[in-house]
C-alpha cells in the first residue's frame, strides 16, 4: 500500500499511525487534523487541565521518527473513492483511516455557551472557574459531573441542570444514578429540569425559570463527527458503520475511535464506544485490517470517570433488562453488577473498588456463570464468585 491517509489527529488517529509503522507499513503516511495541536489525550481536560494541575496532555510520541507527514489545522471536507477533499486541497489515498472522533452537542440560544472537547475549550473554561463565579452545568452525565467537580473545587457556586430524574441516567440508568445524587453536596442539583435555551447571563428553563450564571457549560453528549462524509458513498448509521475488523463499506477504508460503530462479535450488536480505551486499542486492529492481515476487535469495553472524589469505572455492555445487584452500600465503596438471565456478568460498575473492576472485566471476558449469593457479599472477592 503506497499512501495511507489518516483523518483525525486524536488518540485513535495517532495510534493507528503508530500501529501501521509497527506492522511494517513502509509507504507514505499522512495525518491530518482539524485542530492546531499535535495529538493529545482528552480525559485530563476535565480533570488535571481544568483544575490547573496540568496545562497540556500531549501524547508522548515522535512524529518525525514515525515518518508521518502531520498536517495540523487541515480539515477533511468530503470523500470520494480514492480522494479526500480537504481545506487545503485534495489528498489521494490507497488506504484511508477515519478517526474524526465526536463533536459536542450544543443547545439553542444566543448566550455564551462553553463545551469541553478540546484543549482550547479546557483553557477557556478554566479561566472562568474563579472563586464565587456562578457556573451552570447543563447535563449530569460523565462530563457534567467532572466539570461540576472542578468548578466546585475552584470555589464556584455551581448549579447542575439535568433533564432526567437522576445524574448519569442515560449512561447507567436511574437506579445507579440515584446512588450518585449524594455526591452533589454543596451543588444546586436540579433534576427533571429541561433547558430551553442559553441566554446572556444564564440558562432559560422550560416552564419559565432562569438560572443566572457567569459561565454556562453544556455537557449533554456528543455526535460522531461524520458530517464531512454526508455525500460520500459510505454507510453511516450512528457514526461510520464498520465490521468486526473495523472495515467500512468502502474498499481500503477503516474507521476507529469515537466515530466508529463497529460490529461486536461478543455482544452480537453494533457498538459505538466514546471512551479512551477504544481509541487506544482499536487502532491496532484497524492497521492490521488495512494492511490485509486478519484481526478482530472484540473487547470488553472499559472506561473510567473521576468525580466528586470518587473513581468510577465501568466494564462491559448492559443491554436494557439485565438484572442489577450491588456489592456494598451507597455511603461507602460499592459496585453494581449487571447479570444476564443465565447468571453471567454483562457489566460491572465499580465505585472506589478498582479490584472489582479488574476481576469483573476478566469474568465478563471468560463468560462464566457466577454464584450470585456470594457475589452480593462485598467481602468476597469477585474472582471467587
Ligand atoms: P477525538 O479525540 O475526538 O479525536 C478526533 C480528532 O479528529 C479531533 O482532534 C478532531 O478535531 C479531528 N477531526 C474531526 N473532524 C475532522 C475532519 N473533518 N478533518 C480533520 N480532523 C477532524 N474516556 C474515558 O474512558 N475516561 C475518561 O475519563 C474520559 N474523559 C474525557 C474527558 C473529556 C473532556 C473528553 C472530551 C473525553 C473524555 N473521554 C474519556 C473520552 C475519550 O477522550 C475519547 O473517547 C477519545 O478522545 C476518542 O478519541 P478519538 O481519537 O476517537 O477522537
Amino acid at each position: 500500500m503506497e499512501h495511507v491517509v489518516v483523518v483525525g489527529a486524536g488518540l485513535a488517529g495517532l495510534r493507528t499511525v503508530e500501529a501501521l509503522r509497527a506492522r511494517g507499513h513502509a509507504g507514505r503516511l499522512t495525518l491530518i487534523g482539524r485542530e492546531r495541536h499535535r495529538p493529545y489525550d482528552r480525559p485530563p481536560l476535565s480533570k488535571a487541565v481544568l483544575s490547573g494541575k496540568a496545562d497540556t496532555s500531549y501524547v508522548e510520541t515522535d512524529l518525525a521518527a514515525l515518518g508521518v507527514e502531520f498536517r495540523p489545522g487541515v480539515e477533511a471536507k468530503s470523500l470520494r473513492e480514492g480522494v479526500v477533499e480537504t481545506t487545503e486541497g485534495e489528498l489521494a489515498y490507497d488506504g484511508l483511516v477515519i478517526a474524526t472522533g465526536a463533536d459536542p452537542i450544543r443547545l439553542p440560544g444566543d448566550g455564551p455557551q462553553h463545551v469541553l472537547r478540546t484543549l482550547d475549550d479546557a483553557h477557556e473554561l478554566r479561566a472562568m472557574l474563579v472563586p464565587g463565579a456562578r457556573v451552570a452545568v447543563i447535563g449530569a452525565g460523565w462530563i457534567g459531573a467532572e466539570v461540576a467537580t472542578a468548578a466546585r473545587r475552584a470555589g464556584c457556586e455551581v448549579t447542575v441542570v439535568e433533564a432526567a430524574e437522576t445524574p448519569l441516567a442515560t449512561a447507567v440508568g436511574t437506579e445507579i444514578g440515584a446512588r450518585t445524587e449524594r455526591w452533589y453536596d454543596g451543588i444546586d442539583l436540579r433534576l427533571s429540569t429541561m433547558v430551553e435555551s442559553v441566554e446572556e447571563g444564564g440558562v432559560r428553563l422550560v416552564g419559565g425559570g432562569f438560572v443566572e450564571a457567569h459561565a454556562v457549560v453544556t455537557g449533554i453528549g456528543v455526535r460522531p463527527a461524520v458530517e464531512w462524509l454526508a455525500d460520500a458513498d459510505i454507510d453511516l448509521h450512528n457514526g461510520v458503520v464498520a465490521d468486526e475488523h473495523l472495515r467500512t463499506s468502502l474498499p481500503g477504508v477503516v474507521a476507529v475511535g469515537d466515530c466508529a460503530a463497529w460490529w461486536s462479535r461478543r455482544w452480537r450488536t453494533r457498538l459505538r464506544v466514546e471512551h479512551w480505551d477504544t481509541a487506544l486499542n482499536a487502532p491496532d486492529v484497524a492497521a492490521a485490517t488495512l494492511l490485509g492481515e486478519e484481526a478482530v476487535y472484540d473487547p470488553v469495553p472499559y472506561f473510567w470517570s473521576e468525580q466528586f472524589g470518587h473513581m468510577v469505572q465501568y466494564a462491559g455492555h448492559h443491554p436494557a433488562g439485565e438484572r442489577l445487584v450491588y456489592r456494598g452500600e451507597p455511603e461507602g465503596k460499592w459496585s453494581a453488577v449487571w447479570l444476564t438471565a443465565g447468571d453471567t456478568v454483562a457489566a460491572v460498575l465499580a465505585v472506589d473498588r478498582p479490584r472489582d473492576l479488574v476481576q469483573g472485566r476478566r469474568i465478563i471476558e471468560a463468560g462464566h456463570r457466577v454464584d450470585t449469593e456470594r457475589l452480593v457479599d462485598p467481602q468476597v472477592s469477585l474472582r471467587d464468585c
